[in-house]
């Protein structure tokens, strides 16, 4: 079989960019899944969503606009104002790449045909660049990919590596094509993604192993999943009235870990499924000294106290996971405790699909010692006590309470009903930031506004929702536009669009129904809370959590 050219890919990219119905672009993302070799099929299922490297990896291109820009100004000979003036127009760094290729008045002569196994070679090595030159090497690297494409080509390429494919193919999406493809259950690749976390095993298994391999599917210490994911209850009686068998625990005030054990390996992931194990020695030092079993992957909350013994800001210990250099020092300005609070796998048995209540006896056994804690689980269903632990844990500085349904199973990456959380909040939504706006007069150099969108799951678009600026400080406008500087794609006037990667937690009065925006709908009187590091586009708020918030407090 000759190897499938990078070519068929975007021409299969460009027809689902011009069909609209998720039946018909299921069928075309099944029809080309099916003409892939195997390790093609490895690559393919992420690459359609966007994703160069699958969410597990460890690997990340690490080139923003900037270093694109660089790296098309090398391979055509044009200047960054050239490429800036065709993106205006355009309005797409796709189609800014496609129209430059198309000027190109020098073909590459003998230019070899790139492949899909060629271009994410490239990507993979791209990737691996690190240390001192690294970002002229990657330069190096791009320019020679966007030399061999073809227009066409150059138009996903580009949109590829700002990881900004944006033609409506989520996991959902994914999920129904590889269905489709190998005829097999959806519910099965469902499962085999949410352990592998990556579409191109999944795909593969079911091609070579149908039906069975895909059931044999286990999760794997050194590969992350994601988390499960809580929803909020408006008080504790809601959450009672969901919830038949609770356990209440406390809802820590610190950032989620997910913590892998083989042997002598062990890797700890963020929320995020960033790979934050050398940062955190002393949490490292404990896993391996101080729980039993071979081989386990675990989920707790990370917390670093102050002197008083409270919490302190989640913040500082993203300040902990950043650090790369004199760990030791920080360690002792910020020490970290963990707090466990659930088991995924131990000793070759993948456990997600037990009740909480045996995962929670298992992690009993192997989480024996005081300096890995397992929270504490109230099994109680009257009010004035839940309340009394709900006041106790916003006493000791933590968020709320945990609603936990004891007959539920762990579902990564799903924010089901089976986890609720209390806390005395009013609602924020966590949303993308995808545009700005320069300010005027004394302002002019700074970023004044900032445009924000919730997601649709369904066709990955992301949509605008509002705007916030006011009652940012001088300073804050100062950082936030240092910060935004780098991920700006386009601009028009003062209108500036960003690549989508930063997220703000915001807070607002209320939600109207508006046609101004694309999600339908409006903040009202929207303040910035703060920036959620540990959140990506994927965590951001959806539009049917908008539309529920909107019911909620519209309809009563
Ligand atoms: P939120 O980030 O507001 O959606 O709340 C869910 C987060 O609460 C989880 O991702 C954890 O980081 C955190 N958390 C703190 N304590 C617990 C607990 N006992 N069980 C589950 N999650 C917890």
């Amino acid at each position: 079989m000759t190897e499938t050219l990078f070519l068929d890919f975007a021409q299969v990219c460009s027809k689902i960019e011009e069909t609209s119905g998720s039946i018909e672009i299921t069928d075309l993302v099944a029809d080309f899944f099916k003409r892939l070799d195997d390790e093609e099929l490895s690559i393919v299922p992420h690459l359609i969503m966007g994703k160069v490297f699958p969410e597990w990896s460890p690997y990340e291109l690490g080139t923003g606009p900037s270093l694109l820009f660089d790296a098309i100004s090398l391979a055509y000979g044009v200047s960054k104002d050239e490429i800036e003036n065709v993106l205006r127009s355009t309005g797409d760094i796709g189609k800014t790449l496609e129209t430059l290729s198309k000027r190109r008045t020098q073909q590459t002569l003998f230019a070899e045909e790139l492949t899909i196994k060629k271009v994410h070679a490239s990507f993979l090595e791209i990737a691996k660049k690190g240390g001192k030159g690294s970002q002229k090497m990657k330069v190096k690297l791009l320019a020679e990919l966007l030399l061999q494409a073809s227009p066409l080509e150059a138009r996903y390429l580009a949109r590829l590596v700002l990881e900004e494919l944006r033609i409506g193919v989520g996991e959902g999406i994914v999920r129904d094509a590889i269905a489709k493809a190998f005829n097999v259950d959806v519910d099965l690749v469902e499962r085999g993604l949410m352990l592998t976390n990556d579409p191109g095993v999944v795909a593969t298994t079911a091609k070579t192993r149908g039906e069975d391999g895909l059931r044999s599917i286990e999760l794997l210490p050194g590969r992350p999943v994601k988390m499960m994911l809580a929803q909020v209850a408006s008080g504790i009686e809601d959450a009672l009235s969901q919830i038949s068998d609770p356990a209440v625990e406390w809802k820590f005030d610190g950032t989620r870990v997910q913590i892998h054990k083989e042997k002598d390996m062990v890797e700890i992931y963020s929320r995020k499924l960033e790979n934050v194990t050398k940062s955190i020695p002393e949490i490292v030092s404990v896993v391996k000294n101080k729980l039993k079993g071979d081989s386990f992957i675990l989920d707790g909350e990370v917390i670093a106290i102050d002197e008083a013994g409270k919490p302190r800001p989640f913040q500082d210990i993203l300040r902990r996971f950043r650090r790369k250099y004199r760990i030791e020092e920080m360690q002792s300005l910020i020490p970290l405790h963990l707090h466990l609070f659930d088991i995924l796998y131990l000793d070759g048995r993948t456990l997600i699909d037990l009740p909480l209540r045996e995962r929670r006896k298992i992690l009993e056994g192997i989480a024996t010692s005081d300096d890995a804690p397992i929270a504490e689980h109230h099994l109680v269903r009257e009010v004035d006590v839940i309340e009394r632990i709900y006041h106790e844990a916003l006493d000791a500085g933590h968020e709320g309470i945990m609603v936990k349904n004891r007959d539920s199973l762990y579902t990564p990456g799903k924010r089901g009903k089976n986890w609720l959380k209390i806390k005395p909040l009013m609602e924020t939504l966590d949303l993308v930031v995808i545009g700005g706006e320069w300010g005027e007069g004394r302002r002019a150099n700074l970023i004044g506004s900032y445009t924000l969108a919730c997601r649709d799951p369904d066709t990955d678009k992301l949509l605008s929702i509002g705007r916030v600026g006011t009652g940012l400080t001088d300073e804050k406008l100062l950082e936030f536009t240092d910060l935004f500087s780098d991920l700006i794609v386009r601009e028009d006037g003062r209108e500036i669009e960003f690549k989508p990667e930063i997220i703000f937690e915001i807070a607002f009065e209320e939600i109207q129904k508006s046609p101004k925006y694309e999600s339908g709908y409006a903040l009202r009187f929207p303040r910035l809370i703060r920036l959620r590091e540990d959140k990506s586009v994927e965590d951001a708020d959806t539009l049917e959590r908008v539309e529920k918030l909107y019911k909620e407090r519209f309809e009563g």
